[in-house]
């Protein structure tokens, strides 16, 4: 079975080769883009939010250390203040003599040592230092002009001084506190302590904090990177450098900005500062930011910033981009296997549909075919039936023609047959009134002569009956005939005229048996042997040729004459029932189609050939029964 075309065919190429090909070319590319695209979201929401975590975190250490500083600080705010109690001091600013001068430095060396401050010490009004707890060092304050300080200058004002700066004496930094000392609601002089505020710097260095301290003109004053100490953190004019400098707050340290590659507000007080890579500030190779949180240090002008290195939050950032990234991949990996299986799938499905019709198709086709089969075996087999009906009545008839035939041929020989008949009995009637005559004379050896021959020659007549009887009889398909015999009695039956004629005969055959009923074989062979007797009658000297040899299972005879032959015309119609070119009552036009409907019903055939050197012959062909018994004859 064929099956349907149109249930395998594959989808027109524009339709199927190009999304495929557009799949192929554009998919990957887009996957890839979509992976970056996303790993920069996850890097930025996981930066975003972890700034923000640490921000939080942040705010907590940034108030908890702040604290710390201004609890340093405020530590010593006390302190110039109770010198104003010590009446040492006043005497000594109103009467500056040695006595009180050293009694005031004892007691300032003494008051040092036990708040473990730098130093402490007091001025006039002018401000000269009168009296200092480090009068014994070289390098000691005793007898300096300060005046030019500005701590000294907000205290002999009334005001609190709070001054970070570089000593001028022994360029050592540290934390001024001033504090006017009154007398009478009159300012007398200025006591001074000098804090050193490093131990914290050490602190934060312990505990791993990046913090610094800037002062009021935005100068880092404190720091626990050492490298960002006396950097500005705001930008610096020339002129405000050149005040400074003057100022000699910072001695002559000079002053840089602390520079940010990159600089971005957060919020109020939190900014995200990124230093270069080749930075004094930074050893590492890349590049490295800082959450900034800022917030002023109360009783001061100066702000503390802690500093929290972004460094693992971008790494970690970076870890969840590629994540994110990873975890795409794989999604979209496991979306394409699954969409590759399901259309594998789909195919299979559609595949085995169109089987399952295909199937269906060939199951209806069978079925279909399977009832025009049996139907037209039925019709074969009503047709066989007719054909065996029909075969049976042809038998029948052929029998009947066969029968027919003989009667024809009995009747053509009626004449020649009375004649045979008529000479012995003219010769008997004749030959017994002699015999009655030669009887009365007593001539007995010539009664006795007379009575043998006509003896004989009723035998002869009982021959002839005897063969026209047989001829006669009904035969049957099946049977064995021996080929001499056959030819004896086909001559016996025509043996008048072939006497007539002077015929000369030639037999050169084997006597074989071969498969037909004798009589049905003598029949042909009266028949074609009878043709050739009419066709030679006009020849003065007629010659029959009886041929025969053995081919391919069969005997073949052939029956050759040098009769006048069988024009074209005639040729063409031999074997047709009556056809004949005899007249009148001579010839019925059976005898050929007969002999070859003979020959044929036993497997055999007949046929006819015209020799170049004038004639017919006419060649039949039977089965052999075997040719082991065949003799010569
Ligand atoms: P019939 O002998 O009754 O005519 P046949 O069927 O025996 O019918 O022969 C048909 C015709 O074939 C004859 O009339 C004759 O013309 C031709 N024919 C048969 N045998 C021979 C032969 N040996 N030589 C010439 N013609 C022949």
């Amino acid at each position: 079975m064929k099956c349907d075309p149109n249930l395998y065919r594959a989808a027109s190429p524009s339709l199927a080769v190009k999304p495929r090909l557009v799949r192929h070319l554009f998919l990957p590319p887009l996957i890839i883009a979509m992976m970056i695209g996303l790993g920069c979201i996850g890097f930025w929401i996981s930066e975003h939010y972890g700034i923000r975590s640490l921000s939080e975190n942040g705010q907590r250490q940034l108030e908890l250390h702040a604290r710390a500083v201004e609890s340093e600080i405020s530590k010593y705010t006390y302190l110039p203040s109770l010198l104003e109690l010590e009446t040492s001091v006043s005497q000594l600013l109103a009467d500056p003599t040695p006595e009180h001068r050293q009694t005031v430095n004892d007691y300032l060396e003494g008051l040092n040592r036990r708040s473990r401050s730098r130093a402490i010490y007091v001025m006039d009004t002018t401000g000269r230092v009168m009296a200092t707890s480090n009068w014994r060092d070289v390098d000691s304050y005793l007898g300096e002009d300060l005046s030019f300080r500005a701590y000294f200058q907000n205290a002999v004002r009334g005001q609190p001084g709070r001054f970070y700066g570089i000593g001028s004496t022994n360029g050592e930094p540290g934390y001024y506190l001033a504090h006017g000392l009154e007398e009478h609601g009159k300012i007398i002089g200025v006591a001074v302590v000098k804090v050193r505020l490093e131990a914290m710097e050490e602190r934060w260095q312990r505990a791993r904090l990046e913090a610094f301290v800037s002062d009021e003109n935005g100068i880092i004053i404190l720091s626990s990177d050492p490298a960002r100490r006396l950097k500005s953190v705001v930008p610096l004019s020339e002129e405000t450098k050149e005040k400074l400098a003057r100022s000699l707050q910072y001695y002559w340290f000079p002053l840089n900005e602390l520079q940010p590659l990159a600089r971005e507000t957060l919020s109020e007080g939190v900014e995200k500062l990124t230093f270069p890579a080749n930075s004094e500030l930074v050893s590492d190779d890349e590049n490295i930011s800082y959450l900034a949180q800022t917030r002023p240090l109360s009783d001061t002008p100066w702000n503390f910033t802690l500093l929290t290195p972004l460094q693992d939050l971008r790494r970690e950032a970076i870890n969840q981009g590629i994540l994110v990234a990873v975890a795409f991949a794989l999604l979209a990996f496991l979306l394409i296997a699954w969409n590759e299986r399901r259309k594998v799938i789909a195919t299979r499905l559609a595949a085995r549909e169109a089987l399952q019709e295909a199937n269906n198709q060939l199951e209806r086709r069978i079925t279909e075919r399977t009832t025009d089969l049996r139907a037209s075996n039925e019709r074969l087999k009503g047709q066989i039936r007719e054909r065996r009906l029909a075969e049976e009545t042809l038998r029948r008839a052929q029998d009947e023609l066969v029968q027919a035939g003989k009667l024809a041929a009995i009747g053509q020989m009626s004449t020649s047959i009375a004649h045979e008949l008529n000479q012995p009995l003219a010769a008997l009637r004749t030959l017994s009134g002699n015999t009655v005559r030669f009887l009365e004379r007593g001539q007995l050896d010539v009664a006795s002569t007379n009575l043998k021959t006509i003896n004989e020659l009723i035998d002869r007549m009982g021959r002839i009956t005897a063969s026209l009887r047989s001829f006669a009889r009904r035969g049957d398909d099946k049977g064995q005939a021996c080929l001499g015999k056959a030819v004896d009695a086909a001559l016996q039956l025509l043996g008048g005229r072939v006497e007539n004629i002077h015929l000369q005969l030639h037999r050169d055959f084997t006597d074989v048996q071969v498969q037909i009923d004798q009589t049905r074989l003598e029949q042909i062979l009266v028949n074609l042997i009878g043709n050739a007797l009419d066709a030679m009658q006009a020849q003065p000297q007629p010659e029959l040729w009886l041929e025969g040899e053995a081919f391919d299972g069969k005997y073949r005879l052939r029956v050759r004459d040098n009769g006048h032959g069988i024009d074209a015309e005639a040729r063409k119609h031999l074997f047709e029932p009556f056809f004949t070119t005899k007249p009148g009552e001579q010839g019925l036009g059976l005898g050929l189609t007969l002999s070859a409907s003979l020959a044929a019903a036993t497997g055999g055939h007949l046929g006819v050939e015209h020799p170049a050197s004038g004639g017919t012959a006419f060649v039949l062909s039977l089965p052999l029964v075997s040719l082991t018994s065949a003799e010569p004859i």
